[in-house]
């Protein structure tokens, strides 16, 4: 799994939590996984500002 870098400063940011939430377009609709029945969404925290971001995959 590729790793994040911080926008803000640079660091490799840590996974920091993943879960499952409902597409809210049709472009994320078509991303879908059928087998968990919405998409995953990542949060990852970064160790050197304290920078929280979110990316859906
Ligand atoms: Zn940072």
């Amino acid at each position: 799994m590729a790793r994040l870098r911080c926008p803000k400063c640079g660091t490799e940011m840590n996974l920091h939590a993943e879960k499952l939430v409902h597409p809210e377009n049709a472009a994320e609709a078509g991303r879908v996984d059928v087998a968990l029945g919405g998409l995953l969404q990542e949060t990852h925290a970064c160790p050197g500002c304290g920078n929280i971001e979110s990316r859906r995959l």
